[in-house]
């Protein structure tokens, strides 16, 4: 745990006490704040309490007596309305904070020079942030991994001289953090998500910008006209721009030709990395995720040597374009197993599409607006889909003649009518739940869904899992 020293003594008012927000709290009293915390929720208030956070409904505190409000991320600070507790602490002139400006206070205050590399955009965040730990942790270094990624971010060791932070960070979580300044800040891209909590595409693209703003070294995506102009609106106000682009040449910064990861520096050019056959970094998107953590780990003085090393051996996310599994085809080749669990929309399975040239597709779930018609041109790669879940009507007419299709419904019967078809097709190809939907209608979330896509995998006669299956995997 960080104990949160900068309000010692001091009282601060926290509201949600979820799992980070628990953690915030505990933090907060082991620094030596006054902490008095809340949530609607009385089931946290009473775990809260149980965990010894002294609890009181904030609307009847004194505000005038608090020294910050700290809030989670996942409450509304602004759209589509400010949370009541928000506005309270607004009417009060009390600064609404969150965990990760706790933790840059605490960094700044006690190790400013520990290397703090932290990572937004709107896709590819998660990819991005466990490739540059992975870098990091197979260097030999001493690592912490947290933020948005899943470990909040104050239960990780306190900063120190090399001791490196990797941090993936929210827009929800910026906007919370006003002094945010790592030592490598990344914005990968920005293309429209969550409106509905930040209003519209410039205030979201405002909010990410801060994270660059405020760094020593910006390593900015420039493949998108938001992220290009903020590049050089922060290269104007001084800071020091890496720009990164999976298609066009940069003059300073890093960029793809293929699989090759070609570094621009100081008028000269030089091969970084080719990920060729790497597994996990397939796709020109993952261009972007890698050269992004490339030059994050150049800025923190990573050897070429050790980033070549690093990207071999990356291990992946799980659900996210991730091999699982592999079986032999009728002509002697490879069927591949990929779980892409993770793509809940038409733009996030776009790229695990565009990976793979013949490809059996199970698609479904909850639809989102749009369905999948903007994934039309890269129809000509599906050999059949295989829809499950509400969404199944919609996408079949989508799909109308464009593809074959069949409805399975279920994940399990998608799984093995589309392995069997794939099985006795001559020709090498990948069976991929990209779903392009979310996973209520049929499963808690997409982890689970992703769970059972490997468990149906791993039940198939003949298949060779390549990953660990069974607890933890
Ligand atoms: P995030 O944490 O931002 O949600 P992830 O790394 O978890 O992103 O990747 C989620 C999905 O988004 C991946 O399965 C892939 O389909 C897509 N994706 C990953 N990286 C990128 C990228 N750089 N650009 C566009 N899409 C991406």
């Amino acid at each position: 745990m960080i104990p949160v020293t900068t309000f010692k003594d001091r009282r601060v008012a926290l509201f949600g006490l979820g799992g980070s927000g628990l953690a915030t709290a505990k933090a907060l009293v082991a620094g030596g704040a006054d902490v008095i915390a809340w949530d609607d929720n009385p089931d946290s208030v009473a775990k809260a309490g149980a965990e010894g956070i002294a609890t009181a409904d904030l609307r009847t505190i004194d505000w005038s007596a608090q020294a910050a409000f700290v809030l989670s991320p996942g409450v509304p600070l602004t759209h589509p309305k400010p949370h009541w507790s928000a506005d309270l602490a607004h009417a009060a002139g009390v600064e609404v904070i969150g965990d990760v400006e706790l933790f840059v206070r605490e960094r700044r205050a006690h190790a400013p020079d520990c290397p703090f590399i932290a990572i937004t955009g709107t896709n590819g965040k998660s990819t991005t942030t466990a490739l540059i730990a992975h870098i990091l942790k197979s260097s030999g270094r001493d690592m912490q991994l947290g933020g948005n990624i899943g470990t909040a971010i104050l239960t990780l060791d306190p900063p120190k001289a090399e001791r490196y932070f990797v941090v993936e960070c929210s827009s929800y979580q910026i906007d919370l953090a006003p002094t945010l300044n790592p030592t490598a800040g990344i914005l990968l891209n920005l293309t429209p998500d969550h409106l509905d909590r930040h209003g519209t595409m410039q205030h979201y693209a405002d909010i990410k910008e801060r994270l660059v703003a405020g760094s020593d070294i910006a390593v900015i995506g420039v493949d998108d006209s938001y992220c290009a102009l903020i590049a050089d609106r922060v290269e104007r106000a001084g800071v020091t721009v890496k720009r990164v682009s999976k298609r066009n040449v940069v003059a300073e910064g890093l960029y793809a030709e293929g699989s090759r990861i070609i570094e621009a520096h100081g008028g000269m050019t030089s091969l970084l990395a080719d990920l060729d056959g790497i597994q996990t970094l397939r796709g020109s998107h993952n261009a972007q995720n890698a050269a992004a953590a490339i030059a994050a780990c150049l800025a923190v003085g990573v050897s070429r040597d050790d980033i070549r090393a690093g990207l071999k051996s990356f291990p992946g996310l799980k659900h996210r374009m991730q091999p699982v599994g592999q079986l032999t085809n009728s002509g002697g080749g490879q069927v591949v197993f990929v779980n892409d669990s993770k793509a809940t929309n038409a733009d996030a399975a776009a790229p695990a599409l565009s990976s793979y040239d013949r490809i059996y597709w199970i698609a479904g779930g909850l639809p989102k607006e749009g369905g999948i018609v903007s994934l039309a041109p890269l129809f000509s790669r599906i050999v059949k889909t295989y829809l499950i879940g509400e969404a199944a009507p919609a996408f079949a007419a989508t799909l109308g003649e464009a593809v074959p299709y069949e409805i399975s419904g279920t994940l399990e019967r998608a799984v093995i009518h589309a392995a069997a078809d794939a099985g006795a097709d001559p020709a090498p190809s990948a069976v991929m739940l990209s779903p392009a939907c979310a996973s209520f209608d049929q499963f808690k979330n997409f982890e689970v869904r992703g769970d059972a896509f490997v468990g149906h995998v791993a039940a198939l006669d003949g298949v060779t899992m390549l990953i660990e299956t069974g607890k933890g995997s």
